[in-house]
């Protein structure tokens, strides 16, 4: 049986089914609390849509992972804090699939993440289309914003690690800056989406934001917490974009230096405010500057990649590694780090020495007798590559 789940089925309903009759079930992202339920109905020979907006909680709906089920996954989860969004960026279909932003209550995250921790996780993903938006309900009764919800579970011992993403630069406030200084479990690793290093096609994507208010929100993470490094999202190619415009989207990733990036074609969606709109750029265009703009990307990894090397960085070990005697953890940046170390280091954080960069792996050593501390990394040099 085929089903297809998430924004797109929840934007395109009825005429996926339309189009391709082998499709049995289509879910938004909102009901996939159901899905049991539909692929019951749709077993019984008619396929199934189901797009409405569910009014009950689906995360309280869904059944919980058996430990067993939680420990196989490994030390790391994910949790997702918020859904949905306010923002109406032109191009994207969120606000209009998964509704206006809701972020669940504390309790129910600290509850979630205190039984994560109880089966074995150390490392927690906080995660929502806006997650920087978050607000939930607080233990004291009142809304609760990011920072102190990652000051709350920071206290939890054995919870080592904490992330969180996808984040909006409107929402990059003091309060958030400062908690990467002030809780060493958040991970300096920051996934800052900015889409458009232009000012007129930011404008024009409604991101409420301008490159400078982008690039002062990077400097002021680095200035309080001089290790972290950076992340992003691109889109190349929206309609309007000039030779101009893209050449300022360059310049502004050669200014941050990113230590990797999420890079895409202009697409339009259905729905959305920029699939009308005039001067829709022809597909050769795109393609061209997205090969531009990831080699570009391409060489800032690398040489983000390399100025690991010579460096000592925690690592998190997260299981056995292919050869024998090798275990592999991550990196404060989520770079692979395998060593010869002992089965029963999975699950702690040690000092690493890194020695070689290989394709896809930072190959280290264990630094004898050193306590793992965060705050201790020195700061990569990720600026170099202008
Ligand atoms: S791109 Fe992000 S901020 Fe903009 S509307 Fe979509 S989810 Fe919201």
């Amino acid at each position: 049986m085929i089903a297809v789940a998430g924004c797109v089925a929840q934007a395109e309903g009825k005429e996926i089914i339309r189009r391709e009759a082998a499709v049995r079930v289509v879910v938004g992202p909102q009901n996939i609390h159901r899905i049991s339920e539909l692929v019951a109905r749709a077993k019984t020979g008619q396929a199934v849509v189901d797009t409405e907006f569910a009014v009950e909680d689906k995360f309280e709906q869904l059944a919980k992972p058996k430990p067993e089920i939680t420990r196989a996954r490994g030390i790391s989860a994910f949790v997702t804090v918020q859904e949905g969004c306010d923002k109406f960026c032109t191009f994207c279909v969120v606000p209009y699939t998964r509704g206006n932003e809701v972020s669940r209550s504390v309790e129910r995250i600290l509850a979630e993440t205190e039984t994560l921790v109880s089966q074995g996780v150390k490392e927690v993903t906080l995660i929502g289309q806006n997650v920087n938006a978050y607000h939930g309900r607080g233990l004291d009764g009142r809304d609760w914003t990011l920072p102190k919800l990652v000051a709350r579970l920071s206290e939890i011992p054995e919870l080592l690690r904490i992330r969180y993403m996808t984040s909006h630069p409107r929402d990059m406030d003091d309060e958030l800056i400062e908690a990467h200084r002030d809780f060493e479990k958040l991970m300096p690793f920051l996934h800052l989406p900015v889409q458009s290093g232009s000012d007129r096609i930011l404008e024009q994507m409604n991101r409420k934001h301008t490159r400078a208010d982008y690039l002062r929100i990077i400097e002021r993470v680095r200035n309080v917490r001089p290790d972290t490094a950076f992340s992003s999202d691109f889109i190349v190619g929206f309609p309007g974009e000039t030779d101009r415009d893209f050449e300022d989207t360059l310049a502004l990733a050669r200014e941050v230096g990113y230590a990797q990036c999420y890079t895409f074609k202009y697409s339009p969606r259905p729905g959305t405010p920029a699939t009308d709109m005039s001067e829709q750029i022809p597909e050769a265009v795109k393609t061209e500057r997205l090969y531009r703009l990831q080699e570009l990307i391409e060489t800032q990894q690398r040489a983000f990649n390399l100025s690991c090397v010579g460096r000592e960085l925690d690592v998190l070990f997260e299981k056995p590694g292919r050869n024998e005697g090798q275990i592999v953890g991550r990196s404060p940046y989520l770079q692979p780090v395998p060593v010869i170390a002992p089965i029963s280091m999975i699950g702690s954080v040690a000092r690493v020495r890194i020695n070689e960069l290989r394709t896809y792996s930072l190959i280290g050593e264990l630094v004898a007798n050193a306590p793992a501390s965060p705050t201790v990394n020195s700061a990569p040099e990720v600026n170099a590559f202008a």
